[in-house]
């Protein structure tokens, strides 16, 4: 399997291969993510989702996460993350 040139680690790195219901934004994912970047992200959602009550149910609460995933995984513009940033532990 090729090796997907990531924009977040700057790496080429193992591609994602599992489904992610992304929807339109998946390929674009798929193209530019690595697997453990795209891992990372994950577990900085949950940060993200408890940080900001987000309620996925409302559409402003996904578009939220959307906005959050987009600056983490460097493939759109910046988001003030900073309330993030200061309790942000990697694991
Ligand atoms: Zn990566």
């Amino acid at each position: 399997m090729a090796a997907v040139q990531c924009v977040k680690c700057g790496k080429a790195g193992e591609p994602i291969t599992d489904p992610l219901f992304m929807g339109r934004l998946e390929s674009e994912i798929k193209a530019n993510v690595c697997k453990s970047c795209w891992r990372e992200w994950e577990g900085m959602k949950v940060m993200v989702i408890n940080e900001y009550q987000v309620n996925l149910g409302e559409e402003s609460g996904r578009e939220l996460v959307k906005k959050h995933m987009r600056a983490f995984l460097k493939l759109g513009e910046a988001v003030d993350s900073s309330k993030l940033q200061d309790n942000y532990k990697p694991v």
